[in-house]
């Protein structure tokens, strides 16, 4: 899967970024501390896009990928477009809320 070695890729490029922190002797609020925050943020988010592709993954692995976890039936191809993560068909979704 391309996509997940594209977030690997950005997971890492983030870390290498943050490690850089110790270089700043700077105070807070100053622009640097807030790139860096930035980076965080920005690293926790693609450590979430990397766990969810992992967990889709598995699924394919285990040949589920593509059923939705609650009724078992396809998802929808189109609503898999959108959301290539996605555990649930567009019903059960619509249900769960
Ligand atoms: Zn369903």
């Amino acid at each position: 899967m391309a996509e997940r070695a594209e977030v690997l890729q950005e997971v890492e490029g983030l870390r290498a970024r943050l490690e850089t922190k110790g270089d700043y002797s700077l105070g807070a609020g100053d622009p640097m501390i807030y790139q860096w925050e930035l980076n965080l943020a920005l690293l926790e988010r693609a450590q979430q896009h990397l766990a969810e592709i992992e967990a889709a993954l598995e699924q394919l692995e285990m040949g589920i990928y593509g059923r939705c976890e609650r009724c078992g039936k396809p998802i929808e191809p189109e609503r898999l477009a959108v959301l290539s993560h996605t555990t649930v068909c567009s019903q059960c979704a619509q249900r769960r809320r």
